[in-house]
């Protein structure tokens, strides 16, 4: 039997991150080094919105540059994996509730690769992508978070990879904090402390802060996969807790088993 891995929920912010000497890039680093080391990774990302969930079954998958304006540097950034489509068809079979489609077109986007690639810099960890359901309430991300728990004591790290707090109309270079995305982030990190899922599926009763800080929900949901495959006896240790240019929340959590 392999020991149960670990839910990651990684807060990635700026795609720079991924190649940029900084504090953000040496926890990733870190985290390679300290986590166990899992058979495959199962990666929930912001960046692979769809109508109905899929996974990645393609071999091998292509390093995704999903933005624009970037140094050339970021653009040729490669990240090749081993083929982990043992696992991706592991992971249609875990999810009954719904028909997981098959997809043979995505790779790797920035919201994987970027971190991925500073915690496995040999690129010899499987990688496959798990995609958000962009038309589903946040109850059912939750919901299908709780389905792949069981991934976990199969060997399969799960990394969701998005920001509590995103808002880039509202992005400040150098300036402090929103309060609002104080508040926000805040409420957050009390509601995974507390174990109550209820207060993050339900995070727009927070009102106006709510509304800024995940005022497109994609960053946030993979928080909600995290929190659906956390297990009873998982700590939860908080890592990057500032927030990035006025209103990204780079709060990062560790769930693993004691
Ligand atoms: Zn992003």
């Amino acid at each position: 039997m392999s020991q149960r891995m670990p839910v990651v929920f990684v807060g990635h912010g700026s795609p720079m991150n991924a190649i940029t000497d900084n504090p953000y890039r040496a926890s990733w680093q870190a985290l390679g080094a300290r986590l166990p080391r899992p058979e495959a990774i199962l990666c929930v990302s912001a960046h692979w919105l769809t109508r109905g969930t899929a996974v990645t079954m393609g071999h091998p998958l292509e390093t995704i540059h999903d933005f624009y304006g970037f140094p050339p540097a970021l653009f040729a950034e490669q990240y090749p994996v081993p083929d982990a489509r043992a696992f991706a068809q592991a992971t249609i079979d875990a999810i009954g509730s719904t028909r997981v489609a098959v997809d043979t077109e995505w790779g790797l986007d920035h919201g994987a690769w970027a971190v991925l690639k500073p915690m496995y810099p040999a690129g010899d960890v499987p990688v496959f992508q798990l995609s958000i359901d962009a038309t589903q309430p946040p109850r059912r991300h939750l919901e299908i978070g709780r389905e792949i728990a069981s991934l976990r004591d199969r060997g399969v790290m799960i990394v969701a990879s998005g920001n509590i707090v995103h808002n880039l109309a509202t992005m400040r270079p150098g300036a402090a904090p929103y309060d609002w995305a104080l508040e926000f982030d805040a409420h957050a990190a009390r509601a995974l402390e507390d174990r109550d899922d209820d207060a993050l599926v339900d995070y727009l009763r927070l009102g106006r802060a709510a509304e800024l800080a995940v005022n497109s929900a994609e960053h946030y949901l993979p928080l909600l996969y995290a929190a659906g495959a956390r297990r009873d006896d998982d700590t939860l240790e908080f890592f990057n807790e500032s927030i990035d240019l006025a209103s990204i929340s780079m709060r990062s959590a560790i769930l693993a088993s004691a």
